[in-house]
């Protein structure tokens, strides 16, 4: 690339970020990170509740009713202590076997059949399901798609700024950029993502009176139930088993805290420690095979 084109190409991509960054910079809740989110959030709400209505339009939720009341009452008590009563939070158990959850922006929530054995008991539903609402509360999903956005943009620029150079060398610059914004920027957020959900999370449910400590062992679990199909975390969504653990037993305290405060609230012998419900005696469909991606968005 000629170097007056490249110098116009960076003075473009900083003019882009400086005026994206007043208009989209915000926090994140809990965290204080500062996010680069260029969607509106009403936007990105009414994207939300589109895709939701077209997921459950397309998959059957659980024959089982009282195990779809069970997730309903653990996450409309999260999203209680969330301090979104302005979203429209929606919790639904889906029949599909695979040990997953997600979360589209909104506060539209959706939790899988396979996940409820690794939950074992209401305050691990609890974990997965307050993970699930920090993402919410985060804007994690307007955040990745800005984060797209930019790339694409980036790329476009570069092919512009490159367009006079042989196909051979143009290829090698384009395919570098994919693999360093992949790797340099939309993995590492994706993991800071998770673990950042996972911190919104452990204090969510410790607010709505459930054991902080049963994350730690739905993690444990999760990582005996995904042995021998890892992949390492540089390559990877999602932040290593142990790294996830070794995070949350730093928060532990802080966390023990609002789960003192929330009982002290709510009067000794209300806390919901352990499934009080049969979530863990009901007999599941088995987790798919190694076919699958276990927990690719939980
Ligand atoms: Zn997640």
């Amino acid at each position: 690339m000629g170097c007056g084109r490249l110098r116009i190409l960076v003075l473009v991509v900083s003019v882009m970020w400086a005026s994206w960054c007043s208009s989209g910079c915000r926090t994140a809740p809990e965290t204080g990170r500062k996010q680069l989110v260029l969607i509106p959030e009403e936007q990105e709400i009414a994207m939300g509740e589109l895709a939701y209505r077209d997921i459950l339009a397309n998959t059957p939720e659980s024959k089982d009713e009282q195990l779809r009341r069970i997730v309903q009452r653990v996450g409309e008590r999260i999203a209680a202590v969330a301090g979104r009563p302005d979203y429209r939070w929606e919790f639904h158990l889906l029949s599909v076997p695979e040990p997953n959850a997600f979360c589209l922006p909104g506060g539209k929530i959706a939790v899988f059949e396979g996940i409820l054995p690794v939950c074992e008991n209401e305050a691990g539903l609890a974990a997965v399901l307050s993970h699930e609402v920090a993402h919410a509360l985060a804007r994690h999903g307007g955040e990745r798609m800005s984060q797209g956005l930019v790339v694409s943009a980036v790329e476009l620029g570069l092919k512009w700024g490159l367009k006079d150079r042989d196909a051979v060398a143009r290829e090698r610059i384009l395919q570098a950029y994919g693999i360093a914004s992949k790797y340099g920027v939309l993995l590492p957020y994706s993991r800071k993502h998770e673990l950042e959900a996972d911190a919104i999370g452990l204090r969510l449910m410790a607010r709505a009176g459930y054991d902080p400590h049963e994350a730690v062992r739905l993690w444990q679990r999760f990582a005996d139930f995904n042995r021998g199909q890892r992949i390492p975390e540089f390559f990877s969504t999602h932040p290593s088993d142990t790294h996830r653990a070794r995070a949350l037993a730093e928060l532990m305290p802080e966390a023990e805290r609002l789960y003192a405060a929330a009982e002290r609230r709510m009067g000794t012998g209300q806390r919901l420690s352990v499934g009080t419900e049969r979530a863990q005696s009901v007999e599941q469909p088995q987790p798919a095979g190694s076919g699958t991606q276990p927990g690719r968005n939980r």
